[in-house]
Order: C-alpha cells, then sequence, then structure tokens
C-alpha cells in the first residue's frame, strides 16, 4: 500500500478551509491507503504561541481529525513533537538546503511581511521541517492545498539531492490532488485564503463555532454591489460561498445558482449558514464529546507516536549513517 503525509499546524483551532480542503480528502484516503496525519506543533511555533494556548489546540486538532472520520485503527494519528526524529532530520537536510531556495518561498515571504518586528530563523526554515516530516516516513503522496505545493517541491528536490549525492535513501514523494478538495477563501478578503490564524476572526468559520456565530459570520461575508448569485471571478465573495454550500451539500453548483435565480443576497447566505451549521454539526459535536475525557485522546496519540517513531527511526538512521555519523550502537 502507498504512504500517504498530511497534517494541519495547531497553531488555532481547525477552520472550515480546514475541514473542506483537508479533513474531508484525508477520511477518504484511510481504506485505500497507509496514511500518517500529523498534529504540526513544531511548525506552530515559527509565529508566538500561548503555551495554555498551544496544548488546547493541539488536543483540539487531535479530536477535530476523529471527529471528521479519521479513524485511530486505520491511520497513525500522532503529534510531531512526540518523534524527535523530525528535528533531527530537519538539520541534516537544512545542512543541504541552500539559502536562496527559502528566500523564494511566497509563504515565508507573506508571512514574514505580516511580522517583520520578530522574524525568527525556524520561519525561514519550516519547509526544511516539512521536508522531513513527509520523507522520514518515505511516503508516497502528500495531499497538500495551492498553498502548500511550493513546499511540497523543496521536498522533492531535497530527497532527490540527498538520493545523488550518497545513495538511494528517500523516496520522492508526489502531490495527490484530492477529488472533493476546494480551497475555501476568507469571508474578509475573498482574495486571500481562509486562514486559522487571521487576526480577523470573521475572516473564517471554526470547525466548533456555534450556530449562531456561523449565521453572525456568513452574514458579515464581504460579497459585491452586482446583486445575483452567480459563479465566476468578478464576484469572488459569491463564488467562495457557493463553493462552501456545494462542498458540503453535495449539490451541483448550477443547481445552487439556479435555486437563487432573481432572489439577490440576503436569502442565499441565510441558506449557506444554515448549510454550513448542519454539515459541522456533527463533527464539533463528536469533537466536544471527546475532548470531555482526555483519556481516550491520550491513548490515540501514545500509540500514533509509537507507530511513527518506528518508522521514522528507520530512515533517520540510514541517513545518519550515509552521511558519516558513527553509529552509537
Ligand atoms: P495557518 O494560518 O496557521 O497556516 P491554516 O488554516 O493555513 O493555518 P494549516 O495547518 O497550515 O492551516 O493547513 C492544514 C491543511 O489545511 C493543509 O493541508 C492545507 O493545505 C489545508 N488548508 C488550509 N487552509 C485551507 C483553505 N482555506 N482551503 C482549503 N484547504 C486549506
Ligand atoms: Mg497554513
Amino acid at each position: 500500500r502507498k504512504t500517504i503525509f498530511s497534517g494541519a499546524q495547531p497553531s488555532g483551532k481547525l477552520t472550515l478551509g480546514n475541514y473542506i480542503g483537508a479533513l474531508k480528502s484525508w477520511v477518504e484516503l484511510q481504506n485505500e491507503y497507509n496514511c500518517y496525519y500529523c498534529i504540526v506543533d513544531l511548525h506552530a511555533i515559527t509565529v508566538p504561541q500561548e503555551p495554555k494556548n498551544l496544548r488546547e489546540n493541539s488536543l483540539s486538532v487531535l479530536a477535530q481529525y476523529i471527529a471528521s472520520g479519521i479513524d485511530p485503527e486505520k491511520n497513525t494519528i500522532f503529534i510531531q513533537s512526540h518523534v524527535s526524529a523530525h528535528t533531527e532530520l530537519a538539520w541534516v537536510l537544512n545542512c543541504m538546503t541552500y539559502m536562496g531556495e527559502l528566500n523564494r518561498m511566497t509563504q515565508y515571504k507573506e508571512k514574514s511581511r505580516k511580522s517583520e518586528a520578530n522574524l525568527n530563523a525556524g520561519l525561514f526554515t519550516y519547509p526544511v521541517l516539512m521536508a522531513s516530516d513527509i520523507l522520514l516516513y518515505q511516503t508516497d503522496l502528500v495531499p497538500v492545498g495551492e498553498d502548500q505545493k511550493q513546499h511540497l517541491e523543496l521536498a522533492r528536490d531535497l530527497a532527490q539531492r540527498f538520493n545523488n549525492r550518497y545513495s538511494d535513501t528517500f523516496k520522492v514523494p508526489e502531490p495527490y490532488i484530492p477529488k472533493v478538495g476546494a480551497r475555501i477563501m476568507s469571508l474578509q478578503d475573498p482574495n486571500k485564503k481562509m486562514s486559522k490564524s487571521d487576526e480577523n476572526e470573521n475572516a473564517y468559520i471554526l470547525i466548533i463555532d456555534s450556530p449562531d456565530v456561523i449565521r453572525k459570520k456568513i452574514k458579515r461575508a464581504v460579497t459585491d454591489s452586482l446583486g445575483v448569485v452567480a459563479y465566476n471571478d468578478e464576484q469572488p465573495g459569491i463564488k467562495n460561498l457557493l463553493n462552501i454550500y456545494s462542498k458540503l451539500s453535495g449539490e451541483s453548483i448550477e443547481a445552487i445558482v439556479e435555486r437563487y435565480e432573481g432572489q439577490g443576497y440576503g436569502k442565499f447566505k441565510e441558506d449557506t449558514a444554515e448549510v454550513v451549521i448542519e454539515g459541522l454539526r456533527p463533527v464539533r459535536e463528536k469533537a466536544e464529546e471527546l475532548l470531555r475525557s482526555k483519556d481516550y485522546l491520550e491513548k490515540v496519540y501514545m500509540e500514533g507516536a509509537y507507530k511513527a517513531e518506528a518508522a521514522a527511526r528507520k530512515t533517520l538512521r540510514k541517513v545518519y549513517k550515509k552521511v558519516g555519523f558513527i553509529p552509537r550502537k
């Protein structure tokens, strides 16, 4: 069976974008592939995190993975910082990555523009850590959104570079473009993707948002003054709401557009909110239930770390040997 690796950062609570763009497709992969689904806490600290929030968000992300239907029996679900091989491989790969390659990364450019005051080296080398995440598990396929494609390209380059310099060690991973995936945009700026770390909380919907909060956020979603529910690039706000509506209801865009012909945005937004509320309800309720008792979540991440560790160590041992480190025995 082919191996899949993917993850989300506990940099906040998961959004509707994470759910539609990542979790929903991960669930579909679990029967066919050997999947590693990670909670990438090491990545999260590339921007400042309150320790208490980070702990809470990590558990919350874990609960939401499971609540979305990702089965701990079928997949390896684990917390990145529990498997130290990630940072160990990252160091070796850092020493094989050119500054210029990292300088070109658009996510770094964007995030560094926002926080020039506390630019840290971790944010700069983030893509190398991500390459380690992927390469440690001899991953065949990486389901990633548009936003991560450039990082995956670097992981491929590093795998090939290492294999050429030493000998065949890493599988060169391929991007996996999910059938159901879609890029969900910010509700406040539909030209920007929805992100859980957005400073404006009206920009995103969280999986755990209450129905009232969801109604309020969708009501306030930025649209346009054309007043026609149509699917095109001149109306990015409406297009985004149509994507959300369609992904969660399973209805085609055409059918939805037809229903709201000549009706303006009010009713369309109200109905979209209800579709989102009902779509997220089972996930939210299940996640809340899981978070009430920590024992089960603890068992899941401990077993996950154990399985992940074994696979990761195997690769890291080879890497250390090839680089010329003396094995400790
Ligand atoms: P952050 O703002 O902290 O980077 P994020 O919302 O971008 O948070 P990540 O943890 O970086 O979330 O990404 C988790 C997964 O969700 C990745 O597979 C990513 O491609 C996907 N994803 C993130 N945002 C969206 C979105 N708006 N639409 C679709 N998929 C998304
Ligand atoms: Mg992101």
